[in-house]
């Protein structure tokens, strides 16, 4: 029986090792720093307070039970692939293993002063630390909240901006139902001229309409130089003031990986 490890439990780790166990043949060891999966895409329900981080999350140990698949929780901090050597964070080094299969997401570029900031895209806390921050400034009853995300200048397929423009809205939404919308100032930016641009030029036109039938303010076309605690700088000399901002970093390849022997593009994304 040939044995496939599986570093990583979110979408394409468990999407693996679910569809490898479905071979008779194949004895199959996921490995996760997290003991849940957790379902990313449904978390821009959490900061306006429609789900919690115990709705969208699954044990994977629960995952691995139902799909014969075994759960390992720990973290990689190397990986040898020409020896097929991976180093965890508990010390233990496994060996042994026929395939490895590499699905540890991404990293997050940095940026000056992100500590200000918080990202729906971050650690699964940050989508609750965003809701805390809401709430305080619900209860204060008036506030600016800043959206956005940034880019990758070596891989522009590393943005994602999706969810920045779904919490706006949903947070548009909320602020609305409490009749406190006109309190607050909301505001989506990013570096680039025409954010979004990979989904066309005709859902950036819809994008348009909707900020204006919504009264979202927009401040693109400018680089970010720095984040603080009372809002964001841009090259053009502007600030951009913000009680709440949340910034979508984009991605990077693992840094297990960079430090790995495998082929990596500029991006550190590995090149198949
Ligand atoms: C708010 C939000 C909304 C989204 N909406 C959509 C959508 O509508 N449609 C869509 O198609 N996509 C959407 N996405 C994107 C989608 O969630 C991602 O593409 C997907 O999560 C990527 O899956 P992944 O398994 O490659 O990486 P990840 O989900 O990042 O999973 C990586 C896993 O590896 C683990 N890991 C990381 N480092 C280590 C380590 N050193 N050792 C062990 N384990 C490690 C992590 O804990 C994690 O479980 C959204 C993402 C977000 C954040």
């Amino acid at each position: 029986m040939k044995k496939v490890l599986v570093l990583g439990g979110g979408f394409a780790g468990v999407e693996a090792a679910i569809y490898l166990k479905k071979e008779k043949n194949l004895e199959v060891t996921l490995v996760s720093d997290r003991d849940y999966f957790y379902i990313y895409p449904t978390s821009i329900w959490i900061p306006t307070g429609e789900k919690t981080a115990k709705d969208i999350s699954i044990p994977l140990a629960q995952l691995g039970a139902k799909h014969g698949f075994e759960v390992m929780v720990d973290a990689v901090t190397a990986l040898d692939a020409g020896a097929k050597r991976t180093t965890l964070a508990s010390g233990r080094v496994l060996e042994g293993y026929d395939y490895i299969v590499v699905a540890m997401g991404q990293d997050k570029m940095k940026a000056k002063g992100i500590e200000h900031t918080l990202s729906i895209c971050g650690k699964p806390e940050e989508a609750g630390a965003i809701k805390d921050r809401l709430d305080r400034l619900i209860e204060k009853g008036s506030g600016k909240i800043a959206m956005g995300f940034g880019g990758n200048a070596y891989d522009s397929s590393a943005v994602r901006g999706g969810p920045a423009f779904e919490l706006l809205f949903n947070v548009n939404t909320l602020l609305k139902r409490k009749r406190i919308r006109d309190n607050f100032e909301l505001t989506f930016f990013a570096p680039m001229e025409k954010p979004g641009q990979k989904m066309g030029e005709k859902a950036l036109v819809m994008m348009d309409k909707m900020f204006g039938m919504t009264n979202i303010h927009k401040k693109v076309g400018s680089k970010i130089t720095s984040f603080e605690a009372d809002g964001i700088n841009f090259e053009d000399g502007t600030k951009l003031e913000s009680d709440l901002t949340m910034f979508i970093t984009a991605g990077k390849g693992h840094s297990v990986l960079e430090a790995s022997d495998l082929p990596l593009s500029d991006a550190g994304f590995v090149v198949t």
